[in-house]
């Protein structure tokens, strides 16, 4: 069977190892450039109690969190390069009374998701985390939150797939449609190329590459987020620290000198920010929690397209009669879910049925929503 995968993210690139590793013969057609590209300089988070409103998609989050230390021996043996999984857990920091709310509540999804959490107050968690020496009542800390450095998994995940035999072709896509049962794809060369299944996995560019008509409803937009990476060679064993209401976090990177602040969260933005306020806003206000941060170095500022979709859920499943599949829309927890659904969308096009855990996520639902 021959499938072409559009997009070399960390979905895109996900399925194409797994469709090549279970017999397919498969071609990636990626841009030139990754401009926008979020995979690369994501946190890496393998963030599951983060994302209170993604509640009827908690199975496929916890099942993507577990997979992800299959995927990570995966990707080590395969490339020759270690991935490790951080695992001193994440401390979500109660600043405000007024905040509790919602750490009662993450707590009960903690449980409900059997997870293990432990509360520290705010004296007892400098012994853990150096930093956290300012203003807040005390922390959760909730051990399976795990983390990874994408900066590791990606050149990994393109050695493994280079191994598996994975083609990819540096050229944009413009259209992904459906003729005569065959996906076929139009190239911005002009060139049309035909095969038997194609897999829409371009991120926040995914909806605009779709055929009019083959997906009602669906659609995708960006939402823009811009990160500092501060110099700090000194955290080995340090926990991630989120904030418990607003969306700021700390990540000590895995084998690398840095600390990774993130992130602002601006809807519906294509381009690249005209300076990094935002950026610097969410520094801010994680230096009320941890002084220290004002000291370090900012060393890097960037910014990433997360793609969303129009209810904000992930959409995997086929269009149409099949011959085309999308695997997008994973929002803040790309690299949490990409892994998994990469596997799973392989798996489909190559005949399997995971109709069970990915009912919420199907594209069809766009159409009976109306759009
Ligand atoms: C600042 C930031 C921090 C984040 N932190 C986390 C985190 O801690 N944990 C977490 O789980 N998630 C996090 N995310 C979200 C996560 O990065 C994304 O959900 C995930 O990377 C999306 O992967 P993707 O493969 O769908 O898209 P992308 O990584 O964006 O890849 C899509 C690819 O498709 C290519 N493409 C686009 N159009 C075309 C075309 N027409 N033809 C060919 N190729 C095309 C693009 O060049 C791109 O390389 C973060 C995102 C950002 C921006």
């Amino acid at each position: 069977m021959r499938v072409a995968v559009v997009g070399d993210g960390l979905v895109g690139l996900s399925a194409a190892l797994h469709l090549s590793r279970g017999g397919a013969e498969v071609v990636v057609y990626a841009r030139p450039d990754t401009i926008g590209q979020a995979s690369q300089v994501a946190a890496g988070m393998l963030g599951v109690m983060a994302e209170r409103e993604w509640a009827p998609i908690d199975r496929l989050m916890v099942e993507a969190r577990r997979y992800w230390k299959e995927f990570a021996d995966l990707l080590t043996s395969e490339s020759g390069i270690e991935v490790r999984i951080g695992e001193e857990g994440t401390f979500f920091v109660l600043q405000r009374e007024e905040e509790r709310p919602h750490l009662v509540e993450l707590n009960r999804r903690t449980v409900r998701l059997g997870f293990s959490s432990e509360w520290f107050e705010r004296d007892e968690c400098e012994e853990l985390h150096p930093l956290l020496t300012g203003q807040f009542i005390g922390a959760l800390l909730v051990l399976e939150e795990g983390w990874v450095n994408p900066r590791r998994v990606y050149p990994a995940l393109v050695q493994a797939c280079e191994e598996a035999g994975v083609r990819t072709v540096s050229e944009e896509v413009v259209q992904v449609g459906v003729r005569g049962g065959h996906a076929e794809l139009l190239l911005e060369s002009g060139e049309r190329v035909e095969a038997d299944g194609a897999l829409v996995a371009a991120g926040a560019w995914s909806g605009d590459l779709i055929e009019p008509g083959l997906a009602e409803g669906f659609s995708t937009h960006p939402v823009r987020g811009q990160y500092l990476l501060l110099r700090s060679p000194g955290h080995v064993g340090w926990p991630v620290v989120r904030s418990v209401a607003e969306l700021a976090y700390l990540v000590p990177s895995l084998g690398a000198d840095y600390l990774y602040l993130g992130a602002s969260v601006e809807e519906k933005q294509w381009g690249p920010p005209e300076d990094f306020s935002a950026a610097f806003r969410v520094l801010d206000g994680m230096t009320r929690v941890m002084p220290g941060l004002a000291e370090l170095e900012v060393t890097e500022r960037g910014y990433g397209l997360r793609p969303a979709t129009p209810d904000g859920l992930p959409a995997i499943g086929p269009l149409g009669e099949g011959a085309v599949y999308v695997a997008t829309g994973h929002y803040r927890n790309g690299v949490l879910m990409g892994p998994l659904t990469g596997k799973l969308a392989a798996e489909e096009i190559l005949g399997e049925d995971h109709g069970e855990l990915l009912g919420p996520v199907r594209p069809a639902r766009f159409a009976s929503q109306g759009g």
